[in-house]
């Protein structure tokens, strides 16, 4: 049966990368085997965490899919790809709307991975991630304590039920089996690739280094682990099976390697456990007195329910994986939470209540999640190592129908058409701030708008006439070189939307790029100059400016015109004026001044938020 070879680099795509498992596997590949890893994210600031997570590795490439629903969503990540991982999926604890949120994403998620596979002939295997969830009856009755679930059943909740379920864990649940039951369907169609279906219970596991920060960011499954702090009473156990988070990363690049593993549906869990076991083990470990009266008592040493089993032996006997005990799992993961609760509350870690909200409302599957989004402190949102001030560019030339293209980053869906100044792509502050778009997860392309001869850095050196210089470099000059650009990014496989980003003389062309039929979707401009209002007026996409608060080129009364006009676009528009800067800053800024370094990072940050929300 088709799965790769262990001993060659083979390209694996990762879907839900940035999640807490996807984490775990994208580690796991980066550290143990020798495959290029391409992750799928939902946005740039996503793609640019998870880069950072994993130290900007090489054999990493991030690909930006901000809806998975798409038929086509993953067909060009999946590009060359020998196999791929996928768990993109919703695993969400609040909805107004159980079909679309849960329902609609989970399935055709699995349908766009599954078209990706049979459009790329080089895919060999699907390694799917369903659940426990997908296998076990979650009806009250559902399940004789005698039960011993295996690999043949499936939940049965029908599609009617999950629509109305009374509560979200249940549609959770059966969306996982519809979707592993869509996929078995579209992977028996054809015979190229295969499927390995891997069904975990309940993940514990401490998150990958620097995925969270807050105990607010906690997933589904260790945010149970979290809920049972501060309880009055052990909470009901909901799922009583278990997967270490280690084991299941393990399992799934064993999946991936296991020729006859293909077309099988494994069980992985590693055992079965109740919330009175969770909480005994915490409280019987080297915790101090306060933190052990943190958990409840209940009834130490014994079950409240007779517990139905799953049997992983199936899984045991062809994939590997390590077996930890509950203990070795859960205490690591009981470490792990106390010290991100003591870092970001800043109290000293076992021995205080926690000034996060308490978990004595967070509990279980189900509500954990949404009260952590409401109460959420942080959010990895402008992280400025993205930005490089100094130092190497990263990118590459290539001419392409004679104009010489300055070209950073991975291949994405949105790509960035980077403008420059009079300076052009020759200065090194120009293709660094390139790269940081590359690095916040696009693929940008700087031409060169000069042909090799940009102004010189300064624009009174003897023999430079800059009036004559722009006078040369005017539209009819300037716009055939730009559509070069356009074209090679149209016709970049994957690309299908562009953001136009443009400083000083190339603000004016950020401007006049998105309107109608020149390529671009949406602009953003640093300190245009010489902008005229016609071009204001022809935008056909949203336009966001980054002003300087000392600019002789767009003086206060010249930006409350610009203001003015692109207010009567009827588009959406964003005038920002940074105090402490001049023209020039948003690429030349002297970031040794507080001010003007805030400023500079703030209109890239400004520019990635407007790519993100309107191309
Ligand atoms: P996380 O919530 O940490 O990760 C889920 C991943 O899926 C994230 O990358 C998330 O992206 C992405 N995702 C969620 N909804 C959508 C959507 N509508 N469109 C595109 N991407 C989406 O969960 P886990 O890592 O714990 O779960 C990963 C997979 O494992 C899921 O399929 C889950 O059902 C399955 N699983 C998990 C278990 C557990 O106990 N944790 C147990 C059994 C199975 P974003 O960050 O942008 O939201």
């Amino acid at each position: 049966m088709p799965s790769l070879d262990p001993e060659r680099q083979s390209r694996i795509l990762v879907t839900g990368a940035n999640g807490f498992i996807g984490n775990h596997i994208i580690k796991l590949l980066l550290e143990k085997t020798q495959h290029q890893v391409h992750a799928v994210v939902r946005t740039p600031e996503k793609s640019l965490a998870l880069q950072k997570v994993h130290g900007h590795s090489p054999r990493l490439t991030v690909h930006i899919v901000p809806d998975i629903t798409a038929p086509d969503a993953f067909v060009q990540p999946a590009q060359l790809c020998h196999a791929i991982v996928h768990l993109a999926s919703p695993f969400i604890a609040s909805s107004s709307n159980i079909e679309e949120d849960l329902l609609i994403p989970s399935i055709r998620g699995v349908q766009a991975i599954c078209h990706a596979a049979d459009a790329n002939e080089t895919v060999k295997r699907l390694v799917y991630c369903s659940s426990f969830a997908a296998v076990f009856n979650p009806a009250p009755e559902g399940s004789s304590p005698s039960k011993v679930y295996t690999e043949e059943d499936w939940n049965p909740t029908t599609y009617d039920q999950a629509k109305n379920a009374p509560a979200l864990i249940y549609a959770y649940q059966a969306s996982k089996a519809f979707a592993e039951q869509e996929a078995w369907n579209l992977s028996k169609e054809q015979n190229r690739w295969d499927m390995v279906s891997l069904c975990p219970g309940v993940v514990f596991g401490p998150p990958v280094e620097g995925t969270i920060s807050t105990v607010t960011e906690l997933g589904q499954s260790n945010g149970i682990i979290w809920g049972l702090f501060d309880q009055e009473t052990v909470p009901e156990t909901k799922v009583p099976v278990w997967t270490s988070v280690a084991s299941l990363a393990e399992a799934n690049i064993s999946a991936l390697t296991t020729p006859d593993a293909g077309g099988e549906r494994f069980l992985l869990v590693n055992g079965s456990y109740e919330n009175q076991e969770l909480c005994d083990l915490i409280r019987a470990s080297n915790v101090n007195h306060t933190t052990k009266d943190r958990l409840p008592k209940g009834d130490p040493g014994h079950r409240t329910h007779e517990l139905w089993r799953a049997d992983g032996s199936k899984a045991a006997q062809y994939l590997s994986f390590s077996q930890p005990t509950l203990e070795e799992t859960i205490l690591p993961l009981k470490d792990y939470l106390l010290r991100l609760e003591a870092d970001k509350a800043g109290i000293p870690s076992q021995n205080s209540k926690s000034s996060v909200p308490s978990s004595a409302t967070l509990m279980g599957l189900g509500s954990f999640a949404s009260a952590c989004k409401a109460a959420a402190t942080k959010c990895p949102v402008a992280d400025v190592s993205v930005i490089a001030h100094e130092g190497t560019p990263v990118g590459r030339e290539e001419v392409h129908d004679g104009v010489n293209l300055y070209i950073t980053g991975n291949a994405s869906g949105t790509a960035v058409l980077y403008l420059t100044d009079v300076f052009g792509i020759n200065l090194t502050q120009n293709r660094l701030l390139a790269d940081s778009f590359g690095r916040a997860g696009f693929l940008t392309v700087a031409p060169d708008l000069f042909n090799g001869t940009p102004s010189p850095m300064d624009l009174n050196e003897p023999g430079f006439n800059i009036t004559d210089f722009l006078a040369k470099h005017g539209p009819e000059a300037t716009d055939p070189l730009i559509d070069v650009a356009v074209k090679y990014l149209k016709g970049t496989p994957g690309v299908s939307k562009i953001g136009v980003t443009g400083y000083c003389f190339g603000g004016r062309y950020a401007f006049r790029y998105v309107a109608a039929g020149k390529g671009g979707d949406a602009a953003f401009a640093a300190h245009p100059s010489l902008l005229e209002d016609a071009e204001i007026s022809a935008i056909a996409g949203p336009v966001a400016v980054a002003a300087a608060e000392t600019d002789s080129s767009m003086p206060p009364e010249r930006r409350h015109n610009i203001t003015a006009l692109l207010g009567q676009t009827g588009k959406p528009y964003n005038v920002a004026l940074y105090s402490g800067t001049e023209h020039g800053f948003g690429v030349r800024a002297n970031v040794s001044d507080p001010e003007q370094k805030y400023g500079k990072e703030s209109a890239f940050f400004q520019a990635v938020r407007w790519f993100e929300n309107w191309v």
